[in-house]
C-alpha cells in the first residue's frame, strides 16, 4: 500500500452511517473510537485504509499489538495453515501441536532462568486475565494478601489488575513512587530521583510501622505505556529486583505493552537483566489475536487445578499468529532494529522539542515513544516541568488525524502523545509520522488557545 494518502473526496454515507450508528449504539464507555473517528476497511503493515477512502499511518497499532503492523504476511500464513489443516480452534486448555510450538517458540525467547525452569499458564484472552492470574498465583504461593504497585501503573481493568493501576478509586494496594524524571515525586529527576524512590520502597518493606504488611507481590512495567511513556532506570528496576528477593516477595513484571521487541530488546527486562518471578505477557505475543499468559518460576506453581480456569485459553489461530511474530522478530532481528530506529525518532523528537515551547518533555525507549504536551504560557515549577496541557495535546491528536496519522494519548493527564509504530516500519515511514507530527503539532499551536484560554473553535471534521 502506497504511503502517500489518497485524495479523500466527501466521504461516502456508509462511513458517515456507521459512524451515526456507533455513536447511537455503542457504549458511553467507548474510547479511542471518540477520539478517532475513521472506519477502517483495509490494512497493510503501517497503513489503515478508511471507508472514507482515506489512507493513515498508524501509530497506535492495536494499543502496541501489531509488532508486524497489520496483516504481516507471516502471520496470515500462519493463520491460513491452521484453517486448511482442519485443526480444532477451540480447545480449552488442551494440548495441540499449535500450543506445543508455541510455547517451544516463547520460550526460547526467554531468560534462561525462566526458560529452563518455568511454567507458563494460558489465562482468559486480555492481559487483564493474565494480571488477575499473577496475582492468584503469588497470592497463593505466599499465603499472603497485600500487593505492591506503582503510581502511574496500567494493568487492565479487571478488579484486582485496575486496583493495582495508577487510575484506582478504591485500592487496598500499596503504591509505590516510580521513577519519573520530568515530574519526579522528589523533586530532583534523574538517577538522584530514582534512588530517593527505591529508598521509599525499602523503608517501607523495613520500618515495622509502616502500615505495610508483607506483601504476596510486586507488580511493575518496565515501561509505564498508559502512564505516559515512562522508561524505568535500568539501575532502579535491579534495586527492585533486590528488594524483593531479599524479602522472599515474588516480583511480577507485567510486559503487555513492552515485549516482543518494542523497546528494543525482545523483552524489556534485558536492558536490566533482572529475571523476574512472573512474567505477565499479552498483546504481541498474539501475532494480533487474543493470547494472555503467565510465565513464572516453578517454585511458585502451588496452585490447585482449575485455581484460574477460563473458557477462552486455547485459541490456535492466536497461538498460531503469535508463534510466527515471535519468531519472525527474532529472526529479523527486530529488536535490534526497534532499539536504533527508536534511537533515531527520538532524536529527532528531541530537536523538535528545541523548537516548540509546547513539548516538555520526549522520551521513550526502542519504538515506544512519549512527546509530553505542556502549558507553554505556564512557569516552569523547581525542576524545570510545566503542567500539562491536554487541550492542546488533544488538538495535537485531532491534527494529526487529519494529516493521515494516529497516534494515541496517555499519560497522567492525556497529555503524552503515544508513538506505536510497528517494529517493521522502514526509515522513510519514519521520517514520513515525525514530518505529520511536526506539522500537525505547528498547526495544533496555531489554532489552540492556553488552557486558560476561550476553547478553540474547532473547524475540523473527519473529511476535509
Ligand atoms: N498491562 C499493560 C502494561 C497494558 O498496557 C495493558 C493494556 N494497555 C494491560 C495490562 C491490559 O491488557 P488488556 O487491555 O488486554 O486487558
Amino acid at each position: 500500500m502506497a504511503l502517500t494518502e489518497s485524495v479523500p473526496t466527501a466521504a461516502p454515507p456508509a462511513h458517515e452511517g456507521i459512524l451515526r450508528r456507533q455513536s447511537l449504539r455503542e457504549s458511553a464507555a467507548r474510547t479511542y473510537a471518540r477520539s478517532l473517528p475513521i472506519v477502517p476497511v483495509r490494512a497493510r503493515g503501517l497503513t489503515i485504509e478508511g471507508a472514507d477512502g482515506r489512507r493513515y499511518l498508524d501509530c497506535l497499532s492495536g494499543a502496541g499489538t501489531l509488532a508486524l503492523g497489520h496483516n504481516h504476511p507471516v502471520v496470515l500464513e500462519a493463520i491460513r495453515t491452521v484453517l486448511d489443516s482442519g485443526a480444532p480452534l477451540h480447545i480449552l486448555d488442551l494440548a495441540t501441536p499449535v500450543k506445543d510450538a508455541f510455547i517451544t517458540e516463547l520460550f526460547a525467547t526467554l531468560p534462561e532462568e525462566l526458560a529452563e525452569k518455568g511454567r507458563i499458564q494460558f489465562c482468559g484472552p486480555a492481559g487483564t486475565d493474565a494480571v488477575e492470574a499473577a496475582f492468584t498465583l503469588v497470592r497463593t504461593a505466599t499465603g499472603r494478601e497485600g500487593l505492591m504497585a506503582f503510581s502511574g501503573a496500567y494493568h487492565g481493568m479487571t478488579a484486582q489488575a485496575l486496583a493495582a493501576s495508577g487510575g484506582a478509586r478504591h485500592t487496598d494496594v500499596v503504591r509505590l513512587p516510580y521513577p519519573y524524571d520530568y515530574r519526579c515525586p522528589f523533586g530532583t529527576g534523574g538517577a538522584r530521583g530514582a534512588e530517593l524512590a527505591a529508598r521509599w520502597t525499602r523503608s517501607l518493606l523495613d520500618d515495622p510501622k509502616s502500615g505495610v504488611p508483607d506483601p504476596a507481590g510486586m507488580i511493575l512495567e518496565p515501561v509505564q505505556g498508559e502512564g505516559g511513556v515512562i522508561p524505568a532506570p535500568d539501575s532502579w528496576l535491579r534495586r527492585m529486583r533486590e528488594l524483593t528477593t531479599e524479602r522472599r516477595i515474588p516480583l511480577i513484571v507485567d510486559e503487555v505493552q513492552t515485549g516482543v521487541g518494542r523497546t528494543g530488546a525482545f523483552w524489556a527486562i534485558e536492558h536490566s537483566g533482572i529475571v523476574p518471578d512472573v512474567l505477565v505477557l499479552s498483546k504481541a505475543i498474539g501475532g494480533s489475536l487474543p493470547l494472555a499468559v503467565i510465565v513464572y518460576r516453578e517454585e511458585l506453581d502451588a496452585w490447585q487445578p482449575g485455581a484460574h480456569a477460563g473458557t477462552f485459553r486455547g485459541n490456535q489461530l492466536a497461538m498460531a499468529a503469535g508463534r510466527a511474530t515471535l519468531a519472525y522478530v527474532r529472526e529479523n532481528g527486530l529488536d535490534r532494529r526497534a532499539g536504533e530506529l527508536g534511537a533515531r525518532m527520538l532524536a529527532r523528537l528531541t530537536a523538535l522539542a528545541a523548537a516548540h515551547d509546547c513539548i516538555g518533555d520526549v522520551r521513550g525507549r526502542g519504538l515506544m515513544l512519549g512527546v509530553e504536551i505542556v502549558d507553554r504560557d505556564a512557569e516552569a515549577d523547581a525542576t524545570g516541568a510545566r503542567p500539562a496541557d491536554p487541550r492542546l495535546a488533544a488538538a495535537v491528536q485531532h491534527a494529526c488525524l487529519d494529516r493521515g496519522l494516529i497516534v494515541e494519548l496517555g499519560g497522567r493527564h492525556s497529555a503524552v502523545v503515544r508513538l506505536l509504530p510497528p517494529l517493521t516500519i522502514t526509515d522513510e515511514q519514519a521520517d514520513a509520522i515525525l514530518d505529520r507530527l511536526a506539522d500537525a503539532l505547528t498547526a495544533a499551536v496555531r489554532t489552540t488557545p492556553g488552557p486558560m484560554g476561550p476553547s478553540p473553535t474547532t473547524t475540523r471534521g473527519i473529511s476535509p
